[in-house]
């Protein structure tokens, strides 16, 4: 079933700790139930309100009148041989958006989308083409986390499978704010996914006003894509910079960190060959980072069809890292994960005319796809 669905019920994934409250007095019961609720969803995965057996008999049969636990249908789910896993989900009308999980050693990460499409229009980044079609609510920002980790299984162990959320996948986070604040506060509250803020990270183009509102709101990290060390070319490659240019920018984030008592910010930067990767470039990007909160994260730019951009040399991607290391900056380069199913970063399009059969496969966590 759809999150956004055609009857009146209340999807409860939708709803913070605040609104569940309000939510459950309008039914007249006390507010323990909107914690015994949270309970059921978050920690123990039930997502069968009549199986959640120890919520009053007569309050679970009006909560099954009224509400209801929804999640975005899966359309197809595709395995990298690397074990990242990309699902294609439906968001009703023939619109489609992803998620993609990125399993390492000591943390599970999940990408998340929230929009269907994007209209920020960076010339470098897939969803780009496709235009702007719609803003996911938050029960289907919240589903997405809630379905990947009943797909997942939720533990292994006494461990969590996703460990980390991060908003780097279809969509702006920061144009879509009504729904992204109250989702990053389920993923955030120990009543909900209760993930610490340091490990849920929204990554922006660079909003800036939003930026401020959001330092208000919640408590996450934040990462804000650069990409370009000067106004006339991140102009180009970032639209949204010729509105709100790189010392706004910068402002904005130290606010962030000043607010919320943030350690870092994150800055994204695509390599892209000849465009962005010059040693001259690295000078200009360590003279704006120096001595500043910053972590720098290259990463090496994902090619799809029709784009003019080639992704930078791995050589070109070091001496770009080493020119900013000798200036003092923390640089890290980003593994590509999950290229061969379309899965890295900048890649989600979101086709969902390819409808793949899909069917499991029969080694064990694995779903092979054919065509
Ligand atoms: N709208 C948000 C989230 C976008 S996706 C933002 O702009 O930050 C997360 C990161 O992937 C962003 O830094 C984005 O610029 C980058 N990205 C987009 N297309 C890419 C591509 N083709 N290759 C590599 N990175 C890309």
């Amino acid at each position: 079933m759809s999150a956004a669905t055609a009857n009146e019920r209340t999807n409860l994934l939708g709803l913070p700790k605040a609104e569940l409250d309000t939510f459950v007095a309008e039914m007249g019961s006390k507010p323990f139930r909107a914690r015994q609720l949270m309970n059921w969803l978050y920690k123990r995965g039930e997502g069968d309100i009549p199986s959640m057996t120890d919520l009053a008999k007569d309050f679970r049969a009006e909560l099954v009148q009224r509400a209801e636990v929804a999640v975005p249908e899966i359309v197809k789910t595709q395995v990298a041989s690397d074990g990242t896993r990309k699902w294609l989900l439906s968001g009703g009308n023939g619109q489609a958006f992803e998620m993609v999980y990125i399993p390492e050693e000591d943390r599970g990460t999940l990408c998340i989308s929230s929009q269907v499409g994007c209209a920020l229009d960076c010339s470098f980044c897939s969803t780009a083409q496709q235009g702007f079609n719609r803003n996911l609510t938050t029960a289907e920002i919240v589903g997405q986390v809630w379905l990947a980790n009943r797909e997942l299984g939720w533990q292994r162990g006494d461990k969590r499978i996703i460990t980390n959320i991060v908003f780097m996948g279809m969509g702006e986070p920061l144009a879509n704010f009504r729904a992204v604040v109250p989702a990053i506060r389920i993923f955030l509250d120990d009543l909900g996914f209760d993930i610490s803020r340091r490990r849920v990270t929204l990554s922006t183009s660079g909003l800036v006003p939003q930026i401020y509102k959001l330092a208000e709101e919640v408590n996450c990290a934040l990462a804000v894509s650069l990409h370009a060390p000067n106004d006339e070319l991140r102009s180009q490659l970032v639209p949204i910079n010729r509105k709100h240019n790189i010392a706004e920018l910068l402002e904005a984030c130290w606010h962030y960190l000043d607010e919320q008592n943030g350690r870092s910010v994150t800055f994204e930067y695509v390599m892209l060959d000849g465009i962005n990767d010059q040693p001259e470039h690295a000078r200009e990007l360590a003279k704006l980072l120096r001595d500043k909160p910053a972590k720098l994260n290259l990463i090496p730019f994902n090619p799809y069809p029709g784009t003019p951009y080639r992704r930078s040399p791995q050589a070109a991607i070091e001496k770009f890292r080493d020119e900013l290391m000798q200036r003092g900056l923390i640089v890290t380069i980003r593994k590509t994960r999950g290229d061969d199913i379309d899965a890295a970063c900048g890649q989600l399009a979101g086709q969902v005319t390819d409808r793949t059969i899909v069917r499991l496969g029969s080694k064990t966590f694995g779903l092979q796809v054919r065509a």
